[in-house]
């Protein structure tokens, strides 16, 4: 009998644990623990609708059935884990008892030595960085966005929004290589340029020149030459919120390494009674050879279902497999985006192109479509997503 789960990170994968442990049954107690002095909010609209303020900050809030009966420990971080005694340690020492233990801390942007967060430089994860971002960008003559990521570039279209000047630095010569592949990377480039914005590409950044307030004046970069910007952000990715975890005997090379029904392993073992879930969970997907981690919004809520129905059923729940979905608002349009493309993928325009704010594009390795991304097609990319899942031939059939 599952009494008491205790959950830490309380945002989106740890709500959606929440509900979906109550919508099958469990009657035990369900504790919420999030450092963070919030209720569950979602993240997407803070690089974009707060930033340019169509959506009020504290209409983020995640709605949730009124009758999940949670116990909620907010403003609370959690500092490790007795694991032979079933115990969460919060950071000012108190214990919280479990049966079991839900992972669900996400992540944490990473930290450029060159430019560390201060007045006027900005990171932004957390609804309170969206509300200080939003107040220097509103004051702002000139603004420079370290990293040309999916954060950045949408940070850059919401100044552009504002009206405020903006320049986008990136250090590798193709933004998004990782994610779109070089080609498509190349292509995403060159219509943020044809969109009016200031992207530079194979640009260090060596510091930042601050005035006597503490506040940037310039982003110095490392050819000698500089960039004027009052307002900083930094953009360069996350790294999974393992480091309460240390000492636990957790294995948390790069996320919370799980098998696949995110059942965290212990010495390569996995332990029934603490997973994990959402950013932080680096998994075994059965259709994968490697264990990945996935960084967006439809896989926090779905593993946090998939932890929630492991919970409830042990070996008898699915493994969980998806193919992975997220999407990125750029300049008014969504790019849509399912499965996962590999370094060495092949792509093929389906149909539009960047031109026309309008495309499809299939990306294929081995033989098999493993990814596609459009532009304005919303169908068709959900079609591909079951034609993905499928193991369908690539190039894809017709429509
Ligand atoms: C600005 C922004 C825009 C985004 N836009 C998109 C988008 O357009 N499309 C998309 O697919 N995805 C997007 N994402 C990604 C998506 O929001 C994340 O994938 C999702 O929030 C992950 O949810 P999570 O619950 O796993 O982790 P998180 O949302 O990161 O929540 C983890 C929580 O745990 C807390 N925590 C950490 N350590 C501790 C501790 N020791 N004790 C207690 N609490 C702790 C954290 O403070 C946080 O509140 C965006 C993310 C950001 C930041």
């Amino acid at each position: 009998m599952l009494d008491r789960i205790v959950i830490v990170g309380a945002s989106l994968a740890g709500l959606r644990a929440a509900e979906t442990l109550r919508q099958h049954g469990h009657e035990g107690a369900i504790v919420l623990v999030g450092d963070e002095p919030h209720r569950p909010y979602d993240r997407p609209p803070l690089s974009k609708q707060v930033l340019t303020g169509k959506v009020a900050p504290e209409a983020t809030t995640l709605a949730a059935p009124d009758d999940l009966r949670l116990e909620w420990l907010l403003g609370t971080a959690a500092a490790g884990i007795d694991r032979d005694r079933r115990r969460l340690v919060l950071d000012g020492g108190e214990e919280v008892a479990y049966d079991r233990l839900l992972i669900a801390t996400g992540a944490t942007p990473r930290i450029l030595p060159d430019a560390p967060p201060g007045p006027g430089v900005h990171y932004l994860r957390t609804l309170d960085d969206a509300v200080a971002l939003r107040a220097d960008l509103l004051r702002s003559q000139a603004v420079a966005v370290i990293g040309a990521g999916f954060i950045g570039l949408e940070v850059a279209s919401s100044a552009a929004h504002l009206g405020v000047p903006v320049v986008v630095l990136e250090a590798l010569p193709v933004p998004l290589e990782r994610s779109l592949g070089p080609r498509i990377g190349e292509a995403v480039a060159a219509w943020h340029r044809s969109k009016g914005l200031d992207l530079r590409v194979g640009v260090g950044v060596r510091g930042l020149a601050l005035d006597r307030a503490g506040r940037p004046e310039a982003v110095l970069l490392d050819d000698g030459s500089s960039v004027v910007a009052d307002t900083v952000v930094v953009g360069i990715g996350v790294t999974p919120a393992t480091g309460w975890l240390s000492g636990s005997g957790i294995d948390v090379a790069d996320g919370v390494l799980c098998d696949s029904r995110l059942r965290v392993l212990c010495g390569g073992r996995p332990v029934a009674d603490v997973l994990a879930a959402g950013d932080v969970a680096r998994w075994s997907h059965p259709a994968h050879g490697q264990p990945v981690r996935v960084e967006h919004w439809t896989n926090a809520t779905e593993s946090g279902e998939a932890a929630a129905m492991t919970l409830l059923k042990g070996d008898e729940a699915d493994p969980y497999g998806p193919v992975p979905y997220f999407w990125s608002d750029q300049h008014g349009l969504k790019l849509q985006m399912v499965g996962r493309p590999e370094p060495s993928s092949e792509t093929a325009f389906v149909e539009g192109s960047f031109e026309e704010d309008r495309l499809l594009v299939a990306y294929g390795s081995g033989g098999r479509l493993v990814a596609a991304l459009g532009i304005r097609r919303p169908a068709r990319v959900m079609a591909m997503s079951a034609l993905i899942e499928a193991g369908a031939p690539f190039p894809p059939p017709a429509d």
